[in-house]
């Protein structure tokens, strides 16, 4: 269980079945603090998902939820990118998801064949949004969302409809009174399963540094070719991402500090040989980041 990272997380959620809702606004008008979790108020079948998705496409009610899902499918009305009409009060700040059921159910209800398959579907996808959206896998609190919507400090997390409309009516906006998914949902099942797909299972690679300097060491003597050995700084100058020894066999060019691209911030420079052909320096390196070794190129202007 999980995704390599926030990019497949991302491939997860542009490939889901998309049909646009007919009310929604076609901009975010603010971040994902929250994913506010709804029930359809429905009998739960395996089309539930896919019914909601060509409901939220025609009908009259100026309403909208981004994402609908059910027991082998998940679906998308309003993209992440825009804004749905889900939770009155809450909307800017937040995506909602969603499922087949009653807020009157029982837990045992919750989980029986068909809603434990519902919820895992929905912790895959709502794992995905966290991840990729920065969303932590955990319940906000009425005073996390009223924070959020007045300047104060506060913790980004997942609120059912009921949260939402608790908090709209503690900042005296309008709402529905919405208190789905109701007092039973089963967020002690469901939350561990959000944070397992929430959690890259590669940890994200060090900060990327794009940008390296080769510094002629003027305090060091002349090679056989007449160079001198350089060292490879990092953009900032201060991280030491190589030392080039005894390989130097090319014409250094001109000047004494040369900028270099590399794709990553690297921890080492293992072998790098620089060859001179056509008025040009080429330099071949096998540069060790944190987690491998990659041949590296480049040609020196
Ligand atoms: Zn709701």
């Amino acid at each position: 269980m999980g995704f390599k990272s926030a990019a497949e997380a991302q491939a997860f959620l542009s490939g889901i079945k998309f049909l646009q809702a007919r009310h929604y606004h076609s901009e975010r008008l603010g971040p994902i603090d929250f994913i506010v979790i709804h029930d359809m108020e429905s009998g739960e079948k395996a089309t539930s998902a896919e019914e909601w998705l060509a409901r939220t496409h025609t009908q009259e009610r100026e309403s909208s939820v981004n994402y609908g899902v059910d027991s082998d499918s998940e679906c998308c009305a309003v993209l992440p990118s825009q804004t749905a009409w889900h939770a009155s009060g809450v909307n800017s700040r937040s995506v909602g998801v969603e499922h087949p059921g009653r807020a009157s159910q029982t837990r045992a209800q919750w989980l029986d064949a068909f809603g434990v398959a519902m919820l895992d579907r929905s912790a895959k996808l709502v794992g995905a949004l966290c991840l990729v959206h920065g969303v932590a896998a955990r319940q906000a609190t009425v005073d996390d969302v009223v924070a959020a919507y007045t300047g104060r400090p506060f913790q980004r997390g997942l609120i059912s409809h009921l949260t939402a409309s608790q908090a709209a009516e503690a900042m005296d906006k309008p709402h529905h009174g919405h208190y789905d998914p109701g007092p039973n949902f089963p967020w002690d099942y469901y939350l561990p399963r959000v944070q397992a797909w929430a959690s890259p299972t590669v940890p994200p690679q060090p900060e990327v540094s794009t940008m390296a300097r080769r510094v002629n060491d003027p305090t060091k003597p002349k090679g056989a070719s007449g160079e001198r050995p350089f060292q490879l700084l990092s953009d900032d100058g201060r991280h030491l991402v190589g030392i080039h020894g005894s390989k130097l066999t090319g014409q250094s060019g001109g000047s004494d500090v040369q900028t270099v691209k590399l794709p990553r911030r690297c921890v080492e420079v293992v072998e790098w040989l620089d060859e001179a052909s056509d008025g040009k320096l080429k330099s071949h390196g096998v540069i060790a980041y944190s987690a491998s070794h990659d041949t590296y190129e480049y040609t020196w202007s």
